[in-house]
């Protein structure tokens, strides 16, 4: 069965308290949607603002594959910004619960019935193919809302939408009131579910099970408070999970985490690293059990293949870590240790675990190299020096100075801003050694506040077009900046060296 995939991060995404995104970006967002694969595309609220009105304006204009809705009040004054946006297809909605109709509209069931209908009726007559929904529909009373459902669909509704606007059903409810829509309209139903509770996703499934032909999804789950069902977690249920029938949508798969980087950058908002499909982890190991399953056969610890959803698969070593494990990761740098040094190894990294230490590659090769006897290899490059000056009126400079392999190397140079300079300044060191090249600077903040900490995820890449990451963790930009930076050149540089020493 084909499921009609309806994105909504550019209008219920965008409500999600702290974005707001300029026409451009939602341009950017709206490409990358329609690369991806998505049938439809909630572009915004025309009437809220005249930016939000240009957006998607820019939007129907760009020449995108896929359907472009835009959100409507059930009124004229809000359906005619639509029209005036280019769209030919709105999504027109009034609250039906008691709790919204006495507290937020003041009006009576009877009233909001008859504002759906006439919303209904006026967005026909000018040709618009519409869709209703019927907000907090999971709190509205049972009868009532099959009749707004019926009523709509008889003033000529192309399609019906069950918003879970608190996320307050459970799956079995949104099931059941699933096959009242469609017992009332015979029309294509869509669900709009969200994560309140955590169970989005899983009502979004539960209402196609049920016959639902479409759902509300948004990219990372973004959206109004604890956001909306995500695109990738719905897509890859559907798909992978083994379900008595098939589900197929248009969602080109392999794109998902590259549309979920691309959506997290613009929006400013970070992933969790435990969130399903595209979370940091969700195709990282590190215990002992699990690394030697997934080397052995990866069907023993990823229910899918990273590759599926354009991921790789990553090993960490730590206080779990197991042999087998930590050899594939030295092996991946050549370095393949006899059964002595590698229990050697191991014991070394239990214990900086035991402090609560990270061990990442760059620990893991200078505990490798203390053992195998290859001295000096360690942190090939070290920050000796360091300063910054920045401001108004004047053009920020960096000075660095680093010790590479012991010898000692002094680089300055200007920038746009201080980690710009920094990181001119180093390049121009690493750049006289080996042509190291940083290719992606991220920076996210992770608490709040003037104290917060910072983030820096790099990837340098070399002149053979070898590349590797490296993070840093720190309270101040530039030195954090510049962390990140000498440890993806340290990485790059061992793995360089060790396979020299493996070669000779
Ligand atoms: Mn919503």
């Amino acid at each position: 069965m084909r499921i009609r995939i309806f994105d909504t991060t550019l209008r219920d995404g965008e409500q999600t308290p702290g974005i707001s995104l300029s026409p451009d970006q939602k341009l950017a967002i709206a490409r990358k949607l329609d690369e991806l694969g998505v049938d439809a595309i909630e572009a915004g609220f025309p009437v809220i603002s005249e930016g939000e009105l240009r957006s998607v304006k820019m939007i129907t204009k760009a020449g995108l594959s896929c359907d472009i809705c835009g959100l409507a009040r059930t009124n004229k004054k809000d359906i005619d910004a639509a029209i005036n946006a280019g769209l030919d297809y709105i999504h027109t909605f009034i609250a039906t619960s008691d709790i919204h109709l006495e507290y937020k509209l003041k009006m009576t069931r009877e009233q909001a019935l008859e504002k759906a209908i006439e919303a209904v009726e006026y967005g026909k007559s000018h040709g618009l193919q519409v869709e209703f929904s019927a907000e907090d529909a999971t709190r509205t009373d049972r009868e009532f809302l099959k009749k707004v459902f019926a009523e709509v669909a008889k003033a000529g509704a192309d399609r019906i939408d069950i918003p879970d606007t608190v996320g307050y059903s459970t799956p079995e409810y949104m099931a059941e009131i699933t096959k009242d829509a469609i017992a009332a309209t015979k029309l294509p139903v869509s669900v709009h579910c969200h994560n309140d509770f955590g169970l989005a996703v899983a009502n979004a499934l539960s209402g196609i099970r049920a016959g639902a032909q479409c759902a509300h999804v948004t990219i990372n789950g973004i959206g109004e408070r604890a956001g909306n069902a995500s695109l990738e977690e719905f897509v890859m249920a559907l798909k992978c999970l083994p379900y008595d029938q098939k589900y197929e949508t248009g969602i080109k798969s392999e794109l998902i985490y590259d549309t979920s980087r691309f959506v997290s950058r613009i929006v400013g908002i970070q992933v969790q690293p435990n969130k399903a499909i595209v979370g940091d982890n969700a195709f990282g190991h590190e215990s002992g059990i699990h690394t030697h399953g997934v080397l052995s056969n990866p069907l023993t610890y990823e229910p899918i293949g990273p590759e599926l959803v354009g991921r790789k698969r990553w090993l960490q070593v730590g206080k779990h870590a197991g042999i087998h494990g930590m050899n594939a990761m030295l092996g991946e740098y050549g370095i393949h240790p006899t059964d002595l040094q590698s229990k050697q190894i191991l014991d070394k990294v239990k214990i900086l675990g035991d402090q609560g230490k990270q061990v990442t590659d760059v620990e893991l090769l200078s505990i490798a190299s203390d053992i195998l006897g290859e001295k000096g290899i360690k942190r090939i490059v070290h920050l000796t020096g360091f300063s910054v000056s920045t401001g108004i009126g004047t053009m920020p400079y960096a000075f660095v100075k680093l010790n590479v392999d012991g010898e000692d190397f002094i680089g300055t140079d200007y920038g746009v801003g201080p980690v710009d300079a920094a990181l001119n300044a180093i390049q121009k060191i690493t750049g006289k050694i080996s042509e190291i090249k940083i290719k992606d600077y991220g920076l996210a903040s992770i608490s709040g506040g003037s104290t917060a900490l910072c983030e820096v995820t790099i990837r340098v890449e070399d002149a053979q077009g070898e590349s590797v990451s490296a993070k840093s963790v720190g309270e101040d930009i530039v030195t954090t900046s510049v962390q990140a930076v000498i440890d993806g050149i340290n990485r790059i540089m061992l793995k360089n060296m060790l396979k020299e020493k493996q070669l000779s």
